[in-house]
């Protein structure tokens, strides 16, 4: 009998979700090919003094800029998301805050900084022709 079985990602309900939405879950990376254990499970197994390997390899500088570009991106898509679903769950529609009048929203595309970096929300925006203004809803 086995007690333990194997589901996937992509057999998930939220793979659906998350596909759509192209959000990156995490980032890995494998700085060398290179490892003198050579251990039975890993494919790490090019031997440490393979020089040519060595060459091709990233150096530290290199390492910490993809971490740091990677980072950035998961901050930005993290929050990209969020707002996403804040703006989803206002509706298509909102009240003017000055003369209660329900106005359709439209989004706007916003450039924000967020730690390390930039990203690109949609913030609703509503438009009362009787106060002749914009209002910004909010949750
Ligand atoms: S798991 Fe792979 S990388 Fe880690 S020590 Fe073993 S051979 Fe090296
Ligand atoms: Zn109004």
């Amino acid at each position: 009998m086995s007690v333990s079985s194997v589901l996937e990602i992509q057999q998930m309900p939220l793979w659906e979700k998350l596909k759509a939405k192209g959000t990156p879950l995490s980032f890995d990376i494998e700085i060398t090919a290179r490892c003198n254990n050579d251990c039975r499970h890993c494919y790490i197994n090019l031997p440490m003094d393979d020089l040519t390997t060595r060459a091709a390899e990233l150096s530290l500088a290199e390492i910490e800029e993809v971490a740091v570009r990677a980072a950035r991106a998961l901050v930005g898509s993290a929050v990209e998301t969020a707002t996403g679903d804040q703006s989803t769950a206002l509706g298509q529609v909102a009240d003017c805050p000055q003369c209660g009048r329900s106005h359709a929203l439209d989004c706007q595309s916003r450039d924000i900084a967020v730690r390390g970096g930039m990203a690109t929300v949609g913030e609703p925006v509503g438009h009362c022709s009787t106060c002749r203004r914009d209002f910004f809803p909010s949750t």
